[in-house]
């Protein structure tokens, strides 16, 4: 296989991928089962990868108080760069989780990092200006750099620093992660460019993948269709950590990105399907909010349960979309103080559910 893809490509992602073999060679511990990176892998190497109409991630904090409809169609540079002016002041919070399990929040969505005895596994980089200064609270762990970097899903405020430490650690992500950093993407009346190329995910798998490091089996496995069509829950199966990506926005209504292939009843589904694998006190890393337990997203999965109910069930009897805005959801106020309002949640219900 190496040497079939060494006659289509030589450049640095290629490079990388070898390295990553190497590495898995030379350290079983660190042996990354990618056997499912599968064909379609390839061709996306050899530059097959189609530009998809699906549209991309969350939008700079900027960009986030301001209505979705009222959103104005313009063309931004990267998804990644919002100005040095709104990050300089980002401290970056470092909260010990299990065994060697860190949460990092700074801005954009939670990282999750392991550090142990086989080096650094870094699970979403936030922004690119964030860089030096993720960079620098990985290191005050004693662990050295990234030797990998997971992306959770494809969008900006997880992916943006994928440039800068996919410089020296080899990225992994589901097939349809590589496709939308690597095309065009629209999301909510934005055209979003393509992450230069060396934020590109170079080992791609379908359905799933593990690391062997640090004492336990990092499982990398896909959820479908939920909040976008390439979203990854990272099990640390030996600490007992999940880190959950955009499948749980803690306390808040969550972004579906319904464009990039998210559906809300899918993602309620797939919430269920972590929480059926999961122990009482597993601990939990979201894609957004605070650090979490197993009655967090028991929490959260009942709010999806009763919202999407509430939204069909006024939907058959009738009512308007308007109506049902008016009408709120009561019960859940507290969850539309965050990115998703009430309204913009009903309407991301109203619009999917048949
Ligand atoms: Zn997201």
């Amino acid at each position: 296989m190496l040497l079939r893809t060494d006659l289509l490509f030589g450049h640095a992602a290629l490079r990388s991928f070898i390295c990553v073999m190497s590495m898995a060679v030379k350290r079983p511990l660190i042996a990354t089962r990618i056997g499912l990176a599968s064909a379609l892998t390839l061709s996306c190497f050899a530059g097959a990868c189609q530009k998809t109409d699906a549209p991309p991630g969350d939008r700079p904090e900027k960009d986030k108080d301001r209505p979705a409809a009222a959103a104005s169609v313009k063309t931004t540079k990267s998804p990644a760069k919002p100005s040095d002016d709104q990050m300089k002041d980002v401290v970056i919070k470092t909260t010990a989780v299990a065994g060697p399990i860190y949460m990092l929040e700074g801005r954009g969505g939670n990282i999750g990092v392991s550090a142990g005895q086989d080096g650094v596994v870094l699970v979403d980089d936030q922004f690119l200006p964030l860089a030096p200064k993720i960079q620098e609270a990985v290191r005050a762990l004693g662990k050295g750099d990234a030797k990998f970097v997971i992306n959770t899903h494809w969008h900006g405020d997880h992916t943006g620093g994928n440039p800068e430490f996919g410089k020296t650690a080899p990225v992994i992500a589901h097939e349809n992660v590589r496709k939308r950093v690597s095309t065009p993407q629209q999301l909510r009346g934005e055209v979003i460019e393509p992450l230069p190329a060396a934020g590109w995910p170079v080992v791609t798998f379908q359905q799933s993948a593990s690391l062997h490091m640090n004492g336990e089996e990092i499982r990398l496995v896909h959820f479908p269709h939920g909040h976008t069509d390439g979203d990854t829950v990272v099990f640390f199966t030996g600490a007992n950590v999940v880190h959950m990506g955009d499948h749980m926005f803690n306390g808040r209504f969550p972004f579906v990105d319904t464009e990039s292939g998210g559906d809300p009843v899918q993602y309620a589904a797939n919430v269920k399907a972590v929480l059926d694998q999961i122990k009482d006190d597993t601990r939990i890393i979201p894609g957004h909010g605070p650090l979490a337990t197993r009655a967090d997203l028991i929490a959260f999965h009942k709010m999806l349960v009763d919202t999407i109910e509430t939204v069909r069930a006024g939907k058959k009897a009738g009512k308007s979309l308007a109506d049902l805005q008016k009408a709120g959801l009561p019960e859940y106020a507290s969850y539309g103080a965050g990115f998703i309002k009430t309204d913009v949640w009903i309407e991301t219900l109203y619009q999917s559910l048949k």
